[in-house]
């Protein structure tokens, strides 16, 4: 087998893998595996091994830098991409026109911009998620859920903006049931904030790699997966969730 072939199948195999362990997640809390959907974090990965990824199946990916992204999209094609990771406002007009979803709206300033400069450029802004600080973790990005209550009323009256749900990052914590906490908290704010807001979705992106599992079992409905579908990164580029800030 070419090397490419070889990756392939290793790719399949992750993918099969993964689908397989949500599979299992849903079924232990009676979802349906159809509520979730599998977001392969493909940072650090390049085009041409994105490109082997998307024949095997892998075609949902999350990236958290704007300008890797910028690089590699179009160099994958077939594929459908979020945003992960921190927008900067310089960077907004770009990202508006690259991304199906931006998953990390921290400000109602940041979700204004994003709806103008789409307006400017007479398309309608791509959805975005609200990212929620909930651990409180100085090193993370995010509304923190308080501030965020009371910015519900901004955030609903921002024109042509579609809030499909919120995401949250969670802290490194040793085992995957630590971090469960987490994600009851992100799943009861979304909650709370819907009764006021009936117009915000109900998407919860939530669970990574070591945790994912907690994170259907308390709701997600998409889990953002890198490691165990691509495996481990290298290290001096690493960008990942602990480097994540605003
Ligand atoms: C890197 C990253 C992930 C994926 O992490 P893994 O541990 O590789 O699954 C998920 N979400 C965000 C925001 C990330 O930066």
């Amino acid at each position: 087998m070419t090397d490419q072939g070889a990756d392939l199948a290793r790719l399949r195999g992750a993918r099969d893998g993964v689908l397989e362990r949500i599979d299992r997640a849903c079924r232990r809390v009676g979802r349906s595996p159809a509520e979730v959907t599998l977001l392969a974090i493909s940072k650090t990965v390049t085009a041409e091994r994105l490109r082997v990824a998307v024949s095997a199946g892998l075609d949902l990916l999350g990236e958290n830098r704007v300008q890797e992204a910028l690089v590699k999209i179009p160099e994958v094609p077939g594929a459908t991409w979020h945003l992960v990771g921190p927008l900067q406002s310089n960077k907004v007009r770009r990202a508006v026109g690259a991304f199906a979803c931006i998953q990390t709206v921290d400000s109602v300033e940041l979700a204004r911009r994003i709806a103008t400069v789409a307006a400017d450029a007479g398309a309608h802004p791509p959805p975005v998620l609200l990212q929620v600080n909930v651990d409180a973790d100085p090193a993370k990005a995010g509304f923190d859920p308080a501030q965020l209550e009371r910015q519900v009323d901004e955030l609903a009256s921002i024109e042509r903006l579609a809030v499909d749900g919120l995401m949250t990052v969670g802290r490194q914590v040793s085992t995957p049931e630590a971090a469960r906490p987490t994600f009851v908290a992100l799943h009861r704010l979304a909650d709370a904030l819907r009764a006021r807001w009936p117009g915000l979705g109900a998407e919860l992106s939530m669970g990574m790699t070591d945790d994912f599992e907690v994170a259907i079992e308390e709701g997600a409905t998409i889990v953002r997966v890198g490691r165990a579908l691509f495996g481990e990164r290298p290290h001096a580029h690493e960008g990942g969730p602990s480097h994540v800030h605003g």
